[in-house]
């Protein structure tokens, strides 16, 4: 099955479901990851400061690099011009690849002069070391002064968005941009099929809570990244491109914010 993509402003095609990787570690990482390349995943989220670059690279071995998307993201306390170069270096070392996909600020950080950053960004940009860059936990005033100080496109602003935590006034202000935008913590971190709505929703259409959330997000123009350890997890976060929310069905989400 191909995963539909999102064509961002670069021209790069961004694979709209990915593998989130916060809290896959260990013997589980070194599993989950293969398992999901092998099932169709194309795109693994991850970030330097989840401490598991060195368990997905294995896995990364094995297949053409560029059919996978690889988002990692460098963490505030990093984000002086030298800081941002040295640990994306070492990302690539950790992972053993020579790109990233996408690279990003995984959170604003007061204490580091913005310019400086996307300045060391455009030159990982420059030279190859990654293809994309964007931002992520950006709220509006954030993305209002990255938009005025980046020298390269911000593609991408990951979020948390999902059924119950909805920040429309940052999707406004990326969609003005043409700034794509990922959902993260997309099933609610696991809490999707206790919501009673969904489990409404869910048995009109056939499907589980956990689709459902998922399905509504791509609806939105989002991608989404779940995370998932297990073989019956990660399948059923695969299987949502053949059924769809209704525009009724679509309220009664929003609703739940
Ligand atoms: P999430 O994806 O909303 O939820 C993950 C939880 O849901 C796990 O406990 C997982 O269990 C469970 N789950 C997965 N598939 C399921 C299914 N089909 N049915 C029932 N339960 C299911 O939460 P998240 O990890 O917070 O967010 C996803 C990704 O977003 C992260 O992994 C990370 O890559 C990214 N993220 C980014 C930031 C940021 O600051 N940029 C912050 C948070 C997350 P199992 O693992 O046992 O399968």
């Amino acid at each position: 099955m191909d995963i539909p993509r999102e064509t961002l402003k670069t021209g790069a095609e961004m694979p709209k479901l990915g593998l989130g990787t916060w809290q896959l570690t260990g013997e589980d990482c070194l599993r989950a990851v293969p398992m999901a390349l092998e099932m169709g995943y194309d795109h693994i989220d991850t970030a330097d400061v989840y401490g598991n670059h060195r368990e997905i690279a294995p896995a990364l071995r094995d297949v053409d690099r560029d059919s996978i998307w690889i988002t990692s993201k460098v963490n505030r306390g990093s984000l002086r011009y030298d800081d941002v170069l040295a640990t994306c270096e070492k990302n690539l070392g950790e992972l053993a690849v020579d790109y990233l996909d996408l690279y990003l600020i995984h959170w604003p950080d007061p204490d580091a002069p913005m310019e400086e950053t996307f300045r060391a960004l455009a030159r990982l940009v420059d030279e190859g070391m990654t293809r994309n860059i964007g931002v992520s936990n950006f709220m509006v005033e954030h993305l209002t002064e990255a938009l005025a100080v980046a020298e390269v496109p911000i593609v991408n602003n990951q979020i948390k968005f999902n059924p119950v935590t909805q920040p429309w006034d940052v999707v406004e202000l990326c969609r003005e941009h043409d700034i794509s935008v990922t959902a993260y913590s997309p099933i609610m971190r696991g809490d999707a099929p206790e919501n009673t709505v969904l489990q409404e929703i869910a048995a009109e259409v056939e499907r589980t809570p956990v689709q459902v959330a998922l399905r509504w997000l791509l609806q939105q123009e989002m991608i989404v990244i779940p995370k998932a350890t297990s073989e019956a997890h990660l399948r059923e976060n695969l299987e949502l491109f053949d059924f769809h929310i209704s525009p009724e069905q679509d309220e009664r989400i929003r609703a739940l914010a």
